[in-house]
């Protein structure tokens, strides 16, 4: 289904310029009509991270004239491993600072336009509104549905990506020309049924994959060339290197772009990270260790058992002295491993899972145990600032 520009094209190329996109200007399909096309484009990018990068990079690169950055986060080292639009010397600058300097060493003739805030329900649509389309470098679940509905909403583009551990997908989501978002996903999933971030990870080269995809149904939509992604989901599997792609359709019940929307304003999801369920809140009422609480007790040489939550990947980076290793999953089959005598003390990265494993120990009888607020992570800071970070 091809589908004509978004944009018209810009007046006429320097010489510079034409040298500059003379490998674009000799494609026939682009030519000096599509480049001009996307010199006069406005793309907005949320997320400044892993999809935002090499999607920011490669558009920069290619001409489009005015790219908006929307981010309100600080480099630090552990983005570097994919988000390759920050370096080593810009650890600890706002990201929208260093995005911008390497956007402009790629390419000066690209005007950036810094939206330093978070995206929510309030600013979402004016934020919006200015530009031809939307990419989402975002990946979270609030964010996506603001996105998504946002983009129905003001008759946009929305071109969205996601990444997890080796699996990435991407689609173009436009209500006007096939589905969106909620037609695939009406709802966002209940907090606690979404694994805890810690348990994420993503191998820094799929950004590379996922977000080139962005990026070149970006220059398509913008330039009226080709198939765009609209009602197809790309399904890419980066360890059996395979790219399969399924039809998706528009859902006339959909709740935002439906006959009968019952999503009529933009809404503002929980962060579904560190959420933690009702019952695990419940459990870690009055049984809440700080960092330094715990670091007291174990240099006491009060007897406690330690149990480490986390995945035994997370473990082979840090470690709390003397505690045993018993993933959340399997801690249902292996109570009897705990001792009756010494209170049980869980801990995992951040004190989520930990709730969760709490709430576990006290309907089984651990009526005694507790956990670590904050998690390894705290105590990383507050105690033992030479322990491994993650
Ligand atoms: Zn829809």
């Amino acid at each position: 289904m091809a589908l004509p520009a978004l944009v018209e094209p810009a007046g006429e190329l320097s010489r510079d310029e034409i040298f500059r996109y003379s490998r674009h200007l000799i494609i026939p399909d682009v030519a000096m009509d599509g480049q001009r096309r996307l010199k006069n484009a406005r793309v907005l990018l949320v997320g400044a991270g892993g999809l935002g990068s090499p999607t920011a990079m490669y558009l920069a690169a290619a001409g489009v004239g005015h790219i908006g950055l929307v981010d309100f986060d600080e480099v630090d080292a552990s983005n570097l491993q994919r988000q390759v639009i920050h370096g080593t010397s810009d650890i600890g600058r706002p990201k929208l600072d260093s995005a911008a300097d390497t956007i402009r060493e790629l390419n000066p003739y690209v005007e950036v336009i810094r939206h330093e805030t978070r995206l929510t329900s309030d600013n979402a649509r004016d934020i919006i509104r200015p530009y031809d389309l939307v990419i989402d470098g975002s990946d979270n679940f609030p964010t996506r549905y603001l996105v998504n509905d946002a983009c129905v909403l003001e008759g946009k583009p929305y071109v969205w990506g996601s990444i997890y551990r080796f699996d990435g997908q991407a689609s173009v989501f436009w209500a006007e020309h096939g589905p969106c978002y909620r037609c695939l996903y009406p709802e966002p999933p209940p907090p606690g049924m979404v694994p805890s971030c810690a348990e994420g990870g993503v191998l820094g080269v799929l950004c590379a994959t996922i977000g080139s995809v962005q990026a070149n149904e970006a220059i398509k939509l913008l330039t009226g060339i080709g198939d765009p992604l609209v009602g197809r989901l790309l399904i890419y599997d980066a360890l059996e290197l395979s790219f399969k792609d399924i039809r998706v359709r528009k859902d006339p019940e959909c709740p935002v772009c439906g006959k009968n929307p019952t999503v009529t304003e933009l809404i503002d999801y929980e962060e579904f990270c560190g959420v933690v369920s009702d019952e695990a809140q419940t459990a870690a009422a009055g049984a809440t260790l700080t960092a330094k609480e715990l670091s007291e007790l174990i240099n006491d040489g009060r007897p406690i058992a330690l149990v480490d939550v986390r995945e035994p990947a997370e473990w082979q980076i840090n470690r709390l002295p003397g505690a045993k290793l018993i993933p959340l999953a399997e801690l249902p089959s292996r109570l009897t491993e705990l001792p009756q005598t010494e209170p049980v003390v869980v801990y995992c990265k951040t004190g989520v899972r930990s709730a969760e494993a709490l709430a576990l120990l006290k309907q089984s009888g651990f009526s005694t145990a507790k956990h670590l607020g904050g998690g390894i992570a705290s105590y990383a800071k507050t105690v033992d600032p030479d322990m491994p970070r993650y």
